[in-house]
């Protein structure tokens, strides 16, 4: 079957008992169990609950792995991923990683002895020493990665480092929040582990947070299903039920996502209050090929660089259409400042090095009218000329 039928279907079509066309959202923390030692399967719901299960299958069957996991955000399915690391582990990260992954790192983890080295993914060259000169003591047990990144767009090349990554010992995790399996899947490219803040495109609706992890390796499922159980961060069965709503809709949001975000950054590249636009589908932007390579689609986020003659706080304020807000990847436009929100956790300087500078702004283009949305950044840019 094809993604679009796969996504309305899922792994588990409906419910079997009553032929209800959807899973039914299995309420319950227990389960009766018949005898010592007997039961349907389910002993507890932290441990499985059958929502969560349909959910879990589905992300599974999406990005072509074995097994997949909910978690009660994507913050959550991270710590569990990284919860696979020893003390004296080292893993690698890229520099414009999403804020809040960036923050567990170097608050939490780093404090249990996990390191972490920064790296430039598009110079695979560096990947490589820093895999190299860690060889000793095969210290590197996982490289991190996200492309797009948040908020500049930056493009790794999945295969490639995947490849690298292997060649070492080191696990590749892919967050694949920004393309969703519609638009690219990480485990068919070799990656490890793919992770999803499923807040964004595949609730798609700005009314649930959650995580998904899929792999593509029993041993892998095995272990982070301990984690999870472990540690407790499940997805809840209501939340698992409305994300199996959202991901049925995922294959024609996105195709209108896509369509709406070439218009704006159509627009964005001939206005001249813009200096700078971040966006893969630019075919003079830096990991174009790459991406087109590994990837059916470019998604729906874009940022960029207000210039001087916008008082971009302004700009901000009198949108009227497009909402300034936290998050992405829903059906209504939402405007964010990553230096002041979504990306404070990061230093002022690492901001500066890396282009999360204050005029840069990220745009998570939703699936209204376009016009309207260019109606309403005209207007804006308009009502803030300084
Ligand atoms: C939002 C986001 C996260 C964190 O997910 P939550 O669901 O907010 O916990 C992780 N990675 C990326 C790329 C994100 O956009």
């Amino acid at each position: 079957m094809r993604i679009e039928s796969l996504l309305i279907h899922g792994a588990i079509d409906g419910d079997e008992t009553t032929g209800a066309v959807n899973v039914p959202i299995y309420q319950t923390s227990t389960y009766k169990q018949e005898e010592l030692g007997k039961n349907k399967g389910y002993e507890y719901s932290r441990t499985g609950n059958p929502t969560r299960e349909a959910l879990e299958k589905t992300i599974a069957l999406l990005e072509s792995g074995t097994g997949g996991l909910a978690f009660s955000s994507g913050m959550a399915a991270i710590t569990a991923i990284l919860s696979l690391f020893k003390s004296g582990d080292k893993i690698i990260i890229p520099s414009n990683l999403y804020g809040g992954t960036f923050r567990v790192i170097d608050k939490i983890f780093k404090n249990f002895n996990i390191q972490y080295e920064i790296v430039d993914f598009s110079r695979l060259s560096d990947v490589k020493r820093i895999l190299e000169s860690n060889k000793k003591f095969s210290k590197i047990k996982a490289v991190l990665i996200e492309t797009p990144t948040n908020p500049l767009m930056d493009i790794t090349d999945i295969e490639e480092v995947s490849k690298l990554a292997k060649k070492y010992g080191a696990l590749t995790v892919v967050d694949n929040t920004f393309m969703s399996p519609y638009l690219q899947r990480p485990l068919e490219l070799g990656a490890d582990i793919v992770v999803h803040s499923a807040t964004k495109y595949l609730g798609g609706h700005s009314n649930v947070v959650a995580g998904l992890i899929a792999v593509n390796d029993n041993e892998l499922w095995d272990k982070l299903h301990f984690i999870q159980n472990s540690t407790g961060g499940v997805l809840g069965p209501f939340d698992s039920f409305i994300l199996l709503q959202g991901i049925k809709t995922l294959g024609i949001r996105l195709d209108r996502h896509n369509q709406n975000a070439e218009k704006i950054a159509e627009f964005l590249a001939q206005s001249e209050y813009v200096s700078k636009i971040y966006y893969p589908g630019l075919k003079d932007s830096k990991g174009y090929e790459i991406h087109k390579k590994q990837a059916s689609g470019f998604g729906g986020v874009l940022s960029f660089v207000i210039n001087e003659k916008i008082d971009y706080k302004k700009f901000l304020s009198s949108l009227k259409l497009i909402t300034l807000g936290e998050s992405l990847g829903g059906v209504e436009s939402l405007i964010c400042h990553p230096a002041t929100m979504t990306h404070a956790a990061i230093p002022y300087k690492i901001r500066q090095e890396v282009g999360i500078v204050d005029n840069l702004v990220r745009l998570s283009v939703g699936i209204e009218n376009i016009e309207d949305l260019l109606e309403d950044l005209n207007n804006g840019f308009k009502e803030s000329i300084v």
